[in-house]
This record gives structure tokens, sequence and C-alpha cells, in this order.
């Protein structure tokens, strides 16, 4: 080996300058003409393999500068974009720009922000982000928490800390077996999948869930879960927690969370809100009374890559007492509380949830929170829902359009051609169908809900990008469609 190494993974700063510059631009770019795309190119999986190329690995290396640019094009050319104005398919939201700056430089950096001694800078960081969005939803700025990468991983987090709180002491130690009552957990119908998952992977088993039935506004009855869990503990079983939902995949119904904290201090039962998609929505004064209850959570998920506008890994866990985190993570507890010589609060993050090394994607939602600020959120959020109330009032005129619901910021609707509105067999098919199309097509994307047994179209508006032009200009194209696939249908049944 030589004196001085030479890497062929070290990139020399001129040519690390002369890349990024040219990379920034592509992507400023690519950012500036977004809506002037298709939000897909609607390629089959074999088209893009077939794009992608098929080869075996590289033995050997090839220059940076052109791997970006390749790649850069690759991905331009055939993804889709969930930051163009037109997509307000499943919860995935437009990417705030300087969360992309922030993702170069939390990489450049590259701390590990699993122990403080790795990470001072980024671990104080992550813990300003917490008790921000503590602060952002309202409640006490003490709760504590973990960022995670995403709602799934947030709630289960929460689950495993539910479990330690509320299951018999030696849980730890001795695991499921033996344990005297089976665990029931309680939630709504419209409840994530990530609960059956959660319950499997847990120990539980898919059984434990009582999914508890709806009323007409899609909101967990709150009177059939007091009686569930009244039965269940007469039957000899261990309720250990309730999971509220503020804001359901589907429709965006919130949960009566008052109603579920008072039924979980009476049983002591663990309190958990996801509210993945919905929460930041409690920022808004005018949905205040929607919220009432969120500040008697246990434990509450929320997505900063859904409604906070972050690009995609960034979820956050808030826990009121955040010594349950430490509790079921932290293998020696008294290690957390004073380091050695210094009588001050060191936080490990490893301590607080199931990952070990850590990136810094705390660094995004810290940055995008100053960039906007509590009022700039308000504002954006607000006219996600305006313009999510503006498509139901547009659907609910149009002859061939039918509204069905309208929380937060999803609506949910259905074309109906005029000559066969009342065969739900028949629209249920030819909405399924309009919506493949729809998604293929590239000019919009949509996802679906069944609501009622009836196949609805979905607009769920976490997009910044998005202006009332593009209502108006969807609310055609669906139709436009929608006309074209009841032909198609129409005829290929004779
Ligand atoms: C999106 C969502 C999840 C899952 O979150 P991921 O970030 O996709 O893991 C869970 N619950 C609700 C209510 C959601 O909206």
């Amino acid at each position: 080996m030589e004196e001085n190494r030479n890497s062929s993974v070290e990139i020399s700063k001129e040519e690390f300058r002369k890349i990024g510059y040219k990379l920034i631009d592509d992507i400023s770019d690519f950012i500036n003409t977004i809506d002037k795309k298709p939000v897909t190119t609607g390629e089959s999986p074999r088209q893009i393999q077939n794009i992608l190329g098929i080869s075996s690995l590289p033995e050997n290396g090839v220059p940076a500068a052109e791997l970006i640019s390749k790649t850069t094009d690759l991905l331009f050319n055939h993804s889709l974009f969930n930051g163009h104005p037109k997509f307000l398919g499943y919860i995935t939201s437009s990417a705030a720009p300087i969360g992309a700056l922030a993702d170069l430089l939390a990489a450049s950096v590259n701390p590990n922000v699993g122990a403080h001694i790795l990470s001072p800078m980024a671990t104080e960081i992550e813990k300003q982000t917490v008790q921000w969005l503590a602060e952002f939803i309202g409640v006490s700025p003490n709760y504590g928490g973990i960022l995670v990468s995403g709602g799934n991983m947030a709630n289960f987090t929460a689950f495993l800390a539910a479990r330690t709180a509320k299951a018999p002491k030696n849980i730890k130690e001795d695991g499921l077996t033996n344990i005297p009552n089976k665990f029931r957990i309680y939630c709504s119908k419209t409840t994530h999948t990530w609960v059956e998952k959660a319950a499997i992977l847990f120990g539980f088993g898919s059984k434990s869930i009582h999914w508890i039935e709806t009323d007409e506004f899609n909101k967990m009855n709150n009177n059939v879960l007091e009686e569930t869990i009244k039965n269940d503990l007469e039957n000899g079983f261990k309720p250990i927690m309730v999971i509220g939902t503020a804001g359901d995949v589907s429709t965006g119904a919130v949960d009566n969370l008052k109603g579920i904290s008072t039924i979980c201090k009476l049983y002591d039962l663990w309190f958990h809100i996801d509210g993945a998609y919905g929460a930041p929505a409690a920022v808004i004064p005018q949905l205040k009374n929607l919220f009432d209850g969120i500040t008697e959570a246990d434990s509450i998920a929320l997505d900063p890559h859904k409604w906070l506008y972050n690009p995609l890994e960034a979820g956050c866990i808030l826990v009121k007492n955040p010594q349950h985190l430490l509790d079921t993570y932290s293998s020696h507890p008294e290690y957390y509380n004073f380091t050695n010589n210094e009588e001050e609060i060191t936080t490990n993050y490893y301590e607080y949830g199931l990952q070990n090394s850590r990136g810094f994607r705390a660094l995004k939602v810290w940055l995008t929170l100053q960039q906007v600020g509590r009022s700039g959120y308000k504002k954006m959020i607000n006219e996600d829902i305006e313009l999510s109330k503006y498509l139901f009032e547009l659907a609910a005129k149009h002859p061939e359009l039918e509204a069905v619901s309208n929380n937060l910021s999803i609506t949910t609707f259905k074309y109906i051609p005029l000559d066969s509105k009342n065969n739900a067999d028949y629209l249920y098919k030819l909405n399924e169908e309009l919506l493949n199309e729809l998604q293929t097509g590239g000019e919009l994307f949509l996802s679906n809900a069944i609501i009622h047994k009836m196949y609805c179209l979905r607009a769920c508006f976490v997009n910044f990008r998005t202006s009332k032009k593009d209502i108006s200009e969807i609310i055609e194209i669906i139709v436009r469609e929608g006309r074209k696939t009841h032909l198609k249908l129409f005829k290929t049944k004779g």
C-alpha cells in the first residue's frame, strides 16, 4: 500500500463540487417543471426492468459523474411523482424542498443518532424536534419520543411500550408464555393495517384485536367499546390498550378521543392515538373540538412525511411519560438518568426505540418546522382542507358524480353515468375500472376507498402544490374518462 491511501469511493473536491452543482441544477429544473410532467408514465414492471437493464454485479467501477447523471435521467423520466400538483393518492405528500437539502446535509455529516456521544448536536436537534411536534399538535411539551421511519414503526414503538406498561411485570424476563390472562386490544374497524401486524409480531395474536364497530360518521362506537371491555374482563381476559384513530386512512374520520380517554382511565388501559395522517390538523383552531382528548393520550403516532410535507422517511411517536420507552427499550434504565460526572441528562436514542444505529431524519423535520413556522403550517393545512371541500362541492353539483364523504382533507366520491344510476354491482366495477385507467393515465393520481360496500374514488390532500385550478381540471378529467370507461364496459357486456 502506498503512503497516501487512494480510495476508489472518495471523490475529489473539484469533482464533488461539479457533480453536486449539476445535480442541484437538475433537481431545481425538475421541481420547477413538475406540473408539466405526467404524474406517472404508467410503465409496466417488465418495461421498467428493460429500461433499467438486467445485468449482474459490476466488477469494476464507473465514474461518479456518469452514474449520477444517468440515474438522474432514470428517476426523472420513470418515476411516479407524489410532488405533482395533481397527485392526491393515498396519503403521500409533496416533499418540502428544504427536506431534500437537509437529507443531503445530514448524510454528509452522517452522525449516528443512536448514542449521544456519537451525535451530540443531532441528538439535541432530534429532542427539540420531538418537543416542537408535541407543541404543534397542542399536547404538553413534556411528551418525549423518537423519530422513526413512518407511521407503522411509530405505532409499533408505542404498542410495545403499552405492553410493557400494562402486562404483568415479569414479561421482559418470561416473555408471553404462562401469561395468566390473554391480552385484548381495542380499535375501530377503520384502523390501519399496522395493528394486525403488531398483534401478530409482538405475540398477542390477531385474535387479541377487538374491531369495534363504527357509527354513521365512521367513528368508533364508544358504547360498544365499553361493553366489550366489561365483557372481556368478566371472561378473564386482560385488556391492555385502546387505539383511537385521528384521521382514518379511508375517510379521514377522527374518533371521539375524549370518550376513549375516559374509558381508558376507568379501566386502567393505555390510550394510544394513531394520528399518522390527521394529528397535524390539531394545529387548526377551528378543529380544536374534533381533537378534544388528544392531551390525555399515553402515546400519539404522527407522520411528518404525511401532513407536515417532509420527504420520506419521517414518522414520530410521542409518549406522555417517556420513561415507558426506556422501560421497554433500555436494558439499563438507571444509566440514562445521570452521566458519571455531570448531573446532566443524556439522551441515547437507542434506548427509546427498536433501532440501534440511526440516521439523522430529524434534521429535515426540524428545518421545515422553522422554514414554515406554525402560522405557515396552519395556512397550508387549512388550504388542503379547503381544497378537499371544494372537490366535494364540485362533485356534489355534477350530474355524473356523487359526493360521498369529506373529513379533514379526504374526499370520496363516485362516477355515476346518467343511464345506469341504480345498478350497484355495475357502479362498483365501473369505478374500479375507472380508477385503474386514471392511475396509469398519468394526468392525475387518486386512490380508492370502499364505503358501505361501494367502490369510491378517494382524493387525499396533503399537497402544498395543488391549487383550485387543479380541482376543476380533475373533475373534467374524471368525467371524461368515466364516460369512456362506461362506454368500454358497456360494449364488452354486449
Ligand atoms: C399512513 C398511515 C399509517 C402507516 O404509516 P406509514 O408511514 O405508511 O408506515 C398508519 N396509520 C394511519 C392512520 C395512516 O394514515
